[in-house]
């Protein structure tokens, strides 16, 4: 079976709360399906798996520059191309959904790796925080709260439900 990267989305969160100077890696494949602009791991995983998916979604709601929509899913998708950094959503978001250094115009490249390249993953997975990045020959398990984000992620993270 083909390995695959697992990203513990719980543990990164608490990484960053222990430690507001945290400067995490960010990891990105060109060819994931909504990959417009350098759209990371982090982002997709997080609209996908975190966000509550508002019916009314006040993010898009306050988007001065029309930058986030939601797709046929009710996944929230923002275009990097349109986004001009100003964090509203993030203000108006009533769940905190939204980790603020993603709309950072000019990030660190030194912290970007293309998980395409192997050298670059494994770079990858040891600048993480110990024990949120790892690789896997399993596959989704919801039971574990571990799920697909594409063919080559998966993410582990407690999926908000009205059940
Ligand atoms: S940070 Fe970007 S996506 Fe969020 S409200 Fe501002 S322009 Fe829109
Ligand atoms: S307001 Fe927050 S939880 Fe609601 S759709 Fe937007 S990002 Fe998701």
């Amino acid at each position: 079976m083909n390995q695959r990267l697992l990203i513990d989305m719980t543990k990164l969160r608490s990484a960053m709360v222990e430690n507001s100077d945290l400067k995490l890696p960010e990891g990105y494949f060109y060819q994931t399906s909504n990959a417009n602009g350098l759209k990371t791991i982090r982002e997709l995983a997080i609209f996908r798996y975190t966000c509550r998916k508002c019916e009314d979604a006040p993010c898009i709601a306050v988007c001065p520059a029309d930058a986030l929509e939601k797709d046929e899913d009710g996944i929230i998708n923002r275009y990097t191309n349109l986004c001009i950094s100003c964090k509203s959503c993030v203000t108006i978001c009533p769940f905190g959904t939204m980790m603020t250094d993603f709309f950072r115009h000019h990030r660190n490249k030194d912290l970007f790796y293309d998980l395409n390249d192997k050298k670059e993953l494994e770079l990858f997975i040891d600048a993480c925080p110990p024990g949120t990045v790892s690789l896997v020959e399993s596959d989704e398990n919801p039971g574990e709260n571990i799920y697909r984000l594409n063919d080559k992620v998966l993410i582990k993270d407690y999926l908000y439900t009205t059940e």
